[in-house]
């Protein structure tokens, strides 16, 4: 679908990410291309390249941040668009960081600042005390209701992944709090998971396999190739 104003498209594009992350486009094309029969890897782009509208998200919640970025990039574009949002929620700090564990420190994507600032805080907290989940709210908008004048439909799953804070940093894989935080049933910090075991525990990996329903539901046909 095009029309003026909108941004050129890759012509196989069905779904877009509102991100230009390279490593969450790859996580999703590889969970959406597993779930969604049919549909395959070049489908679903990124926003890298295309040029969206920048997206202020003054949500106050994972899903709302998420929902902003979302119908952004489907208005913007017309395809299925999905978004995620996530963080990390510290039990005994009421939930924090949150929607700001981005920029914790006051330097948003600084993480070994964050990081830094976390262990401080909780540097008097026993073991028992420790509790933490990351959360991930991902959402699907589809501009197309396929009713006239209808407002587009929208979806959204919650993933989370719950653990405990460690003392010190351990690893050098993934990014953001993952040196600092032992998944539930693990022995090692998510930074010393591989992609791949990160993915069947993650809260990105959850929230995403949730939508991942809605959105074969949803998907338009595939115009016949010439
Ligand atoms: P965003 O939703 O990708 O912008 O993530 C917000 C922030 O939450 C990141 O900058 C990280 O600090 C933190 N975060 C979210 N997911 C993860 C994760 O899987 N591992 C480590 N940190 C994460």
């Amino acid at each position: 679908m095009s029309s003026p104003g909108m941004p050129t498209l890759p012509p196989a594009a069905r779904v877009i990410l509102a991100s230009s992350n390279l490593k969450k486009l790859r996580e999703l094309q590889r969970i959406l291309t597993a779930a969604v029969p049919g549909l395959h890897t070049e489908q679903v782009i990124s926003a890298a390249g295309i040029d969206l509208p920048e997206v202020v998200e003054d949500a106050v919640t994972f899903e709302g941040n998420a929902l902003l970025k979302a119908r952004a990039a489907a208005r913007a574009t017309g395809l299925l668009a999905v978004a995620d949002d996530s963080g990390l929620a510290v039990d005994v700090l009421g939930g924090a960081p949150g929607i700001f564990s981005a920029r914790w420190s006051g330097r948003h994507g600084d993480d070994d600042a964050n990081n830094d600032l976390l262990l401080a805080q909780l540097a008097d907290v026993p073991d028992a005390h420790r509790a933490a989940r990351f959360v991930c709210a991902a959402a699907l908008v589809d501009p197309r209701s396929g009713v006239p004048g209808a407002e587009p439909v929208e979806h959204v799953e919650r993933g989370e992944m719950p653990g405990i804070l460690l003392r010190e940093r351990r690893g050098e894989g993934g990014f953001g709090y993952d040196p600092l935080f032992q998944p539930d049933g693990e022995m090692r910090s998510a930074a010393q998971l591989s992609p791949e075991e990160k993915d069947a525990i993650s809260h990105r990996g959850k929230a995403f396999r949730a939508l991942a329903a809605h959105i074969a539901r949803r998907l338009p046909p595939q115009s016949p190739q010439p």
